[in-house]
């Protein structure tokens, strides 16, 4: 595998003297370093190439040696690292103050390492309505935020973090047990490497505190209940300068006392009357939109439903939408005066010479039909 060039890894002159050098390789550092680039493992690669260049270049000795034999005359005594804590143990003073606490990431068992944030779920009702038109709905979520005061360090403005005392910024610490060495988490620290002697008063050393976020819900028309809506980035904040989570609005439609819905379909109940139903009538139905004028048929036989083609629901994203389904029962009259009842006495000597057989085509169509 070919090395490049040290001074080119730093992008430093080969002239170039040793503070030069030094604040160049923080530069790269702070570009490339693993909380940064959480999902960029060319970065990680990078840092580490910067890591070894520069523990070349800031040593006068190693560094002359390196002038005049190349890679070869340091490969036995360079420092090559196996994973980022290495680097940043060997180099954490200079890093101490780069980065302040995520700074010692990678140690203490990967406990500092960038994480990304909780996604959250926040359930919202909404009404009919909305649902059907699309909406904007505020809400509000409560989430745990970087501290503005500290900028999540957890330390009081003007003090930083301080290397933990025990652990000597490590985060880990070695204890002896019989005949082993065990290494374990810094209990002082708890793994962390710094220890807030001076904490923040706003968060209390915490390094984050909860905030209550206003937020538009933008609502398509024509969602429906268990619909989710992602909006990306609004969960829980990252850890360690990981990406934050995101925020699933799961949506509960309120039912509506006009309509049933079925899918984007929607569905009316109507009831006519007999004499409606046998003559024709014309009914004023509700829609979403204006109401309209609606034609009954003569003829019409209970239970019939009437299909408005387009007067549905929007299928969200889409320019399409459902249709309105126009159910009729028909009541049967009660409560007849006489001469109601006479008439309908007449009505039925002139209907038994011709029985209902047209109706009951009409029916048996129909209930090869039915589906509500
Ligand atoms: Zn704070
Ligand atoms: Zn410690």
């Amino acid at each position: 595998m070919s090395q490049r060039c040290y001074y080119e890894v730093l992008g430093v002159e080969k002239t170039a003297d040793g503070e030069t050098i030094k604040r160049s390789f923080r530069k790269m550092a702070l570009k490339y370093h693993p909380d940064r680039n959480p999902d960029d493992p060319d970065a990680a690669e990078k840092f580490k190439e910067c890591a070894e260049a520069y523990e070349v270049l800031h040593d006068a000795e190693k560094r002359q040696r390196y002038d005049r034999y190349g890679h070869a005359g340091v490969n036995g005594n360079g420092q090559h690292f196996s994973s980022n804590s290495d680097i940043f143990s060997h180099f954490s003073d200079i890093f101490g103050d780069l980065f302040g606490f995520s700074g010692m990431g990678g140690m203490g068992g990967g406990r500092n390492r960038p994480r990304a944030g909780a996604d959250l779920r926040y359930n919202l009702e909404i009404t009919f309505l909305q649902a059907a038109k699309g909406a904007e709905v505020k809400i509000k979520i409560p989430r745990q935020v970087l501290c503005p005061e500290c900028e999540g360090s957890g330390a009081a403005p003007g003090a930083s973090p301080a290397a933990c005392p025990d652990c000597r910024g490590t985060g880990q610490v070695v204890r002896s047990q019989g005949f082993f060495q065990l290494q374990m988490p810094c209990p002082r620290c708890h793994g962390q490497g710094r220890v807030i002697t001076n904490p923040c008063p706003r968060c209390r050393g915490a390094g984050e505190v909860e905030q209550v976020r206003e937020l538009a819900v933008n609502i398509p028309a024509g969602v429906d209940s268990g619909n989710r809506l992602r909006l990306r980035g609004e969960g829980e904040m990252g850890l360690n300068g990981g990406p934050p989570g995101d925020l699933f609005v799961v949506l509960q439609v309120q039912a509506d006392k006009n309509f049933e819905r079925r899918g984007q379909d929607l569905i009316l109940h109507r009831e006519i009357t007999f004499v409606q139903a046998a003559l024709g009538a014309r009914l004023e139905l509700p829609t979403l939109d204006e109401p309209v004028s609606f034609e009954v048929p003569k003829g019409t036989q209970s239970g019939q439903v009437f299909r408005i083609s387009g007067a549905g629901l929007p299928y969200p994203g889409r320019g399409r939408k459902g249709d309105l389904l126009v159910e009729l029962g028909v009541l049967t009259p009660t409560g007849l005066n006489a001469e109601q009842e006479k008439l309908l006495r007449e009505f039925e000597r002139l209907e038994n010479k011709k029985p209902l057989n047209k109706a009951k085509k009409v029916i048996k169509k129909m209930g090869s039909a039915m589906w509500l």
